[in-house]
């Protein structure tokens, strides 16, 4: 649920005002004081502070979002003083892999939401004990039935989506092009670079890392694209490179 809305505002042109009715969608109260801090707060914290648990997952008592003692950002804090757990809210990591072979490139359509019924590589969040690249790899294995040797491929992009999220995206050239759909995915193929349907991509990442991939096929060793999306205070949208 959490990456369904995450995923939701990374895609679409949610505004800061949007935000704040998500917390109070989700039954969080907002003091006047508190709504002026939205403003102030870094957009960053506001989505931090809407995936964070109701909860304790030490002792079960409710959650309260406030600055813990010695520190400067608002926590989910645990409302029994004599528990005081605080939960750390910190961006994902998801990775995702452009496999190409003979100039065709493997995609995927989303079996699942968000963006069911649209297309993009695999990708998906990195596992606890995992690096980077195994990540992608097993990612590409799940849904696509495809085998890379981790350890070949090559970072193509790294992309910061509103302080929420870490995208790193690999390359690899396969050996061959058989495949197999995983259960996320209702269909594989490998698309010539020339007929991707760019209007039918799951997630402006997707584009953006295609296209660079697009224009990194005949280097030897890519440029890393590094992107950043975030929201201004003014609730804007706003792409920067690096
Ligand atoms: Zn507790």
């Amino acid at each position: 649920m959490a990456y369904r809305k995450a995923a939701a505002i990374l895609a679409g042109s949610c505004t800061v005002s949007a935000f704040q009715s998500t917390l109070l969608n989700r039954g969080i109260p907002l003091s006047s004081g508190q709504h002026n801090n939205l403003r102030r707060f870094s957009s960053n914290i506001i989505l931090a502070m809407n995936s964070g648990p109701s909860f304790c997952e030490k002792c079960g008592t409710a959650m309260e979002i406030r600055i813990p003692h010695g520190d400067e950002r608002e926590r989910h804090v645990c409302g029994n003083s004599s528990c005081g757990y605080v939960s750390y809210q910190n961006p994902k990591v998801v990775v995702g892999a452009i496999c190409t072979h003979l100039d065709r490139v493997l995609l995927c359509k989303r079996a699942i939401e968000p963006c069911k019924g649209k297309w993009g590589y695999p990708q998906g969040y990195l596992e606890i004990g995992e690096t980077t690249r195994q990540g992608a790899a097993r990612e590409t294995w799940e849904e696509a039935g495809v085998k890379f040797d981790a350890s070949k491929c090559q970072l193509l992009a790294l992309y910061n989506l509103a302080g929420i999220q870490i995208q790193t995206i690999y390359r690899v050239d396969l050996d061959d092009d058989t495949f197999e759909a995983g259960h996320e995915s209702s269909d594989v193929k490998f698309v010539p670079w020339n007929e991707i349907q760019w209007d039918e991509l799951a997630f402006p990442t997707v584009h953006w890392g295609l296209e660079h991939a697009l224009a990194m096929k005949d280097e030897e060793k890519p440029i890393v694209q590094e992107r950043t999306k975030l929201v201004t205070m003014d609730g804007q949208w706003k792409v920067e490179e690096g």
